[in-house]
C-alpha cells in the first residue's frame, strides 16, 4: 500500500526573492514549492521528503510576462493558463503559447508554473523541449548572486537541472521566434509527452529538438541543417528520417518501448518542422 499523506515538513511562506533565497540557504533540506502540481504528489508517495517548504506563492512580480527588448521574459510563477492565454507569447513565440495550453488538464494549468516545470524537468515534461529550441536563458537567484543558464545544458538528467542547492528560477528570457511548433504525442491519461518534438526557425537557422526520447531533451539540429527556404514535404520528411539515428539512450517503459519513442521522434519532428515552416 502506498503512504497518501506527505512526512512532516516545515512550511515559510516568503514574500520577497531575498527573503526566499535567504530561507533556502539557511533552513536546511528547504525546497522550494510552486504550483506544487509535481512536488506534492511525490511527497504525499514520499518519493520526495524535504524538511521544510519555501512557498513562492506570494511572492509578487514573479508571475510577469513582458516584453523584453523583442524577447520573452517571462516569470518563474507565470501558470500554464497564463502562459497559453497570453497575447504577446501567442504573437512572438506561438510554440510556447500552444505547448502551454496543452499540458495536462485545466486544473494543472492553472497551479502549475513555468519555472516549476523547468526545475522538476520531467523526461516527459512538454516545456524543457520547447525553451531548449527556442535558445531560451534561465535566470537563477541564490543568496550568492545571480546567473543566467542557457536552456541547452540546463537539463542535465531525469529530474535533474544545473541549479545548484539554494538557487531559485526566477525566469526565462526566450528571443522571438514566430517561426515555431511543437508536436507532442501525450499520454492518454495525463497528457505528458510519450515523445515531443519542437521546431525553430529563426535568422535563417533550424533547431529541432526531441523530448520524452531520452532522459533530456535532444538538439537533433544536425538531422535539419541543409534545410532551409521553404523546403519541400519530401525534404522534411527526409530531414526527419535521420531523427531517430541521433535519439541514443532512448528509454522504454509500460507506455511505450524505446524503439517505438525513437520512431515517433522522427514523425513528430517533421510535423513540427512543416508547421514552423509554414509559419515564417
Ligand atoms: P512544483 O510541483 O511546485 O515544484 C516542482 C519542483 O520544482 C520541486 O522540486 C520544486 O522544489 C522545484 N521548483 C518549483 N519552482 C521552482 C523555482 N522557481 N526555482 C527552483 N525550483 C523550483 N507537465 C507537462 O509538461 N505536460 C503535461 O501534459 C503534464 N500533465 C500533468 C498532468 C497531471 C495530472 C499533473 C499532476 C501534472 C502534469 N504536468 C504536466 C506537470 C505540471 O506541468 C507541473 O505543474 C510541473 O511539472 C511542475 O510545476 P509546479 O509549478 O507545479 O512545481
Amino acid at each position: 500500500m502506498y503512504p497518501s499523506r506527505p512526512a512532516e515538513f516545515a512550511y515559510h511562506r516568503p514574500t520577497s526573492v531575498d527573503e526566499a533565497v535567504a530561507l533556502l540557504a539557511e533552513v536546511e533540506d528547504s525546497r522550494p514549492l510552486a504550483g506544487g502540481h509535481s512536488l506534492l504528489p511525490a511527497m504525499k508517495l514520499r518519493l520526495s521528503m524535504p524538511a521544510a517548504l519555501v512557498d513562492l506563492g506570494r511572492i509578487a512580480g514573479l508571475d510577469g510576462i513582458d516584453d523584453d527588448g523583442g524577447a520573452l521574459r517571462i516569470g518563474a510563477l507565470a501558470r500554464h493558463a497564463d502562459v497559453a492565454a497570453s497575447p504577446l507569447v501567442q504573437r512572438l513565440c506561438p510554440a510556447l503559447a500552444e505547448t502551454a495550453a496543452g499540458i495536462g488538464d485545466p486544473q494543472v494549468r492553472n497551479r502549475g508554473t513555468i519555472g516549476g516545470s523547468l526545475a522538476h524537468a520531467d523526461p516527459g515534461a512538454d516545456y524543457p523541449t520547447v525553451v531548449s529550441a527556442l535558445g531560451a536563458t534561465v535566470t537563477a537567484v541564490s543568496a550568492r548572486g545571480s546567473r543566467d543558464l542557457d536552456a541547452d545544458g540546463f537539463f542535465t538528467g531525469v529530474f535533474t537541472t544545473a541549479l545548484e542547492p539554494g538557487e531559485l528560477l526566477t525566469s526565462v528570457r526566450i528571443p522571438a521566434t514566430p517561426a515555431s511548433a511543437y508536436a507532442k504525442h501525450p499520454h492518454p491519461a495525463s497528457g505528458y509527452a510519450v515523445a515531443g518534438a519542437a521546431a525553430a526557425v529563426r535568422d535563417g537557422a533550424v533547431r529541432l529538438v526531441v523530448g520524452g526520447v531520452t532522459g533530456t531533451p535532444v538538439d537533433v539540429s544536425q538531422a535539419v541543417a541543409a534545410l532551409g527556404g521553404r523546403p519541400s514535404a519530401d525534404e522534411i520528411a527526409a530531414a526527419a528520417a535521420r531523427v531517430p539515428e541521433l535519439l541514443d539512450g532512448a528509454l522504454g517503459d509500460t507506455y511505450a518501448s524505446a524503439e517505438y519513442r525513437r520512431h515517433l521522434g522522427s514523425v513528430l519532428a517533421r510535423r513540427a518542422l512543416t508547421q514552423a515552416f509554414e509559419r515564417r
